[in-house]
């Protein structure tokens, strides 16, 4: 479908972009497609020994995999492509809403070198000029005086490894209208957690996040010229140790789901009593997730709730 011939053609464009670790795994991996022992993990959360090369060419079973690192576990796919605009950046990629104005979801991946001490983007946020130009770019100031933070979805202290790297969170299309009770609150201790993880923990993260959007109507709730104000966000988070990827996620790999409102009142509550399942989140959202997992192994780790 459309889908798989883009697929075909991105491996090439990407490697015009600057070099990622992972397309340097892809091109000097010579095991795609055997399979690979699984690393395991220590009862302490160590990160066990460095596991096999190998690019995510393909999940055990599941869908290909993508060309992009923060694709590696698929491209979250619903039933209408109409209303995915796919977009790859080195440092995350997305599908944009051009009806909703904002991301369909957001997909990134998370490890220790990632973070830095680039500082903080000061100004403001920005219009994304990938955007196709029959698309409406959202501005900073769409959002100004709406009562909403510019919310994140890739977070600003994730990517500092360069301000280049730092700078390209603040484009409009990472950012959806969040209320700053839920953005400074449980949103916040979430991300801290996955912080942990990914750069003290040496674990690698896979996280993919958004709103709830009102699927084929207009959104009931907007700000500026037509952004949406998603009530609920998801996120979820795949943890895996350093060079694994879809055919490394097994039954017993930690999946962590949430679905938070966007409201106010919450800014003091943790992230943990917002966990819920991907199946759920699968069917707020109408996307399949995950989708280059194994799908025995995607329906089990799709099923639990975490502790
Ligand atoms: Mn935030
Ligand atoms: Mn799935």
């Amino acid at each position: 479908m459309f889908v798989v011939a883009l697929i075909g053609g991105v491996g090439a464009l990407l490697h015009a972009c600057r070099a990622d670790r992972w397309l340097d795994d892809l091109a000097t991996g010579t095991d795609e497609g055997k399979s690979r022992p699984r690393s395991t993990t220590t009862a302490t959360g160590a990160p066990s020994a460095p596991g096999p090369k190998g690019g995510p060419a393909r999940g055990g079973g599941g869908k290909p995999a993508d060309a992009s690192v923060h694709l590696a576990l698929g491209i979250p796919t619903d039933d209408d492509p109409s209303d995915d605009h796919l977009m790859r950046k080195p440092q995350y990629a997305l599908s944009y809403n051009a009806d909703q104005n904002v991301a369909n979801w957001v997909s990134w991946q998370i490890d220790a070198s990632w973070f830095g001490d680039a500082p903080r983007h000061k100004g403001k946020f920005m219009t994304d000029p990938e955007l196709p130009s029959g698309i409406y770019r959202v501005t900073h100031d769409d959002y100004t005086g709406s009562g909403y933070d510019r919310g994140h979805m890739v977070r600003s202290e994730e990517r500092t490894r360069s301000p280049e790297d730092n700078k390209v969170t603040f484009l409009m299309t990472n950012i959806l209208p969040q209320y700053h009770d839920l953005n400074a609150g449980p949103w916040l201790r979430l991300e801290e957690h996955c912080e942990n993880l990914g750069r003290k923990q040496g674990k690698q993260l896979f996280v993919m996040a958004g709103g709830i959007l009102k699927r084929g109507k207009k959104a009931t709730k907007t700000i500026g010229k037509g952004v949406a104000v998603p009530d609920t966000f998801f996120k979820i988070v795949v943890v895996l140790d350093p060079r694994e990827g879809p055919g490394d996620v097994t039954e017993s790999t930690p999946v962590i789901a949430v679905l938070m409102p966007n409201k106010e009142g919450i800014m003091d509550e943790g992230w943990e009593k917002y966990r819920t399942t991907v199946d759920e989140i699968e069917r707020r959202t109408g996307y399949d997730f995950l989708t280059a997992v194994d799908e025995d192994v995607q329906a089990e780790i799709e099923a639990k709730k975490g502790d």
